[in-house]
């Protein structure tokens, strides 16, 4: 069901598109910034809520714009904690986002999606299934922060600590909007979260890697890299013909030179397929021009694709070989494999 009206959705305006607007209704300047204060600091999701504005001006705002705010359609809670939330969009699209909480390390990470389905069809990867519909805007952003962050109060007593660009959609193909969510989210007139704790994680589009180093962001670049070696790389994840090693290589080292940002590889260990001693050998080389952290990550199949997990006994190894090498080394068990919250496998299940 779509709850799409003609009126303008206001968060997509800037504050002097605000200012004018508030200005043609005869009140006062100062009125529009707290109407973006109770958008953007207090995450008002209706006119009603903004109670220091005055009844008739609230009903002429109403009258003439709408807050496209994105609505909690399900909620399914993993036997590990995590927490997968599916919204449904002002236009009925549903999205997904995905609360990761590691009480122990104090750490509680909030996996969002940046497009409604996506284009770059891996063939790992369950949202590459769906072809892209849209690109998010930067508010549907805002807002999954926004309501992951009161599920994680609730739930677990403490605020959101990190954001990861990591679920539906490729963050660099909606780059406009995912910069100006960052925007909200790190303000102070918004949710005033530190950059640091963001990252933004990549399929790998050399171009727009370089022009996120252009544009100076703080945040933290993941790539999905998953195989070592072009040919490997080409069969599960067709972007890569376009943008093959070498020129992600290349992108890479430029953003840290430009940024000193922290980069992370984002490997998935598939049985027999990139988890050899002789892929580590691959994947040690690509961890050379620049600092960089590889994640391991375990697997999950997904109905139809063609992979298998790998071995424990095999992770063990690789992860085994890299350090020897002087990489940083982590692996991830999988979390949230029981409501298909896991990595690849968000599909609006
Ligand atoms: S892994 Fe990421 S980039 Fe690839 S299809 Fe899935 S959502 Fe898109």
């Amino acid at each position: 069901m779509s709850a799409t009206t003609d009126k303008a959705d206001i968060r997509k305006m800037s504050l002097s598109d605000v200012e004018a607007a508030v200005l043609a209704m005869g009140e006062k300047k100062f009125r529009a910034k707290q109407v973006y204060e109770w958008l953007w600091k207090k995450g008002a999701r209706s006119f009603s809520e903004m109670t220091n504005l005055s009844k008739p001006f609230r009903e002429e705002l109403e009258k003439h714009y709408a807050i496209h705010a994105i609505a909690t359609d399900q909620v399914q809670r993993s036997l590990d904690g995590t927490i997968k939330s599916r919204f449904r969009l002002h236009d009925g699209h549903l999205i997904e986002s995905v609360l990761i909480p590691v009480p122990a390390d104090n750490r509680y990470t909030v996996c969002v999606s940046s497009q409604v389905g996506c284009s770059l069809s891996c063939t790992f990867c369950a949202t590459g299934r769906m072809k892209r519909l849209r690109n998010l805007d930067a508010a549907e952003i805002y807002d999954q922060v926004v309501m992951v962050n009161a599920q994680c109060e609730e739930a677990f007593g403490h605020p959101l600590t990190n954001i990861v660009y990591m679920g539906m959609g490729e963050p660099l193909l909606a780059y406009k909007n995912v910069l100006e969510s960052i925007d909200r989210i790190t303000s102070a007139d918004g949710l005033n979260m530190s950059p640091r704790r963001i990252t933004v994680s990549t399929a790998g589009i050399a171009r727009m890697i370089k022009k996120l180093a252009d544009d100076a962001v703080k945040v933290n670049l993941a790539l999905s890299l998953h195989a070592a070696d072009d040919v490997k790389r080409n069969e599960i994840m067709p972007i890569n013909e376009q943008n093959n090693l070498d020129t992600l290589m290349e992108a890479l080292k430029y953003y840290y030179e430009q940024t000193r940002n922290r980069i992370s590889y984002e490997y998935i260990a598939f049985q027999d397929f990139n988890d050899s001693i002789d892929d580590a050998r691959l994947l040690a080389r690509l961890c050379k021009p620049f600092p960089v952290r590889v994640n391991i990550i375990e697997y999950n199949p997904i109905d139809g694709a063609p992979f298998r997990k790998a071995t424990e006994h095999r992770i063990d190894d690789f992860a085994r070989y890299l350090r020897e090498q002087g990489v940083m080394v982590t692996v991830r068990r999988s979390r949230g494999k029981d409501i298909d919250a896991a990595c690849g496998q968000l599909a609006n299940k």
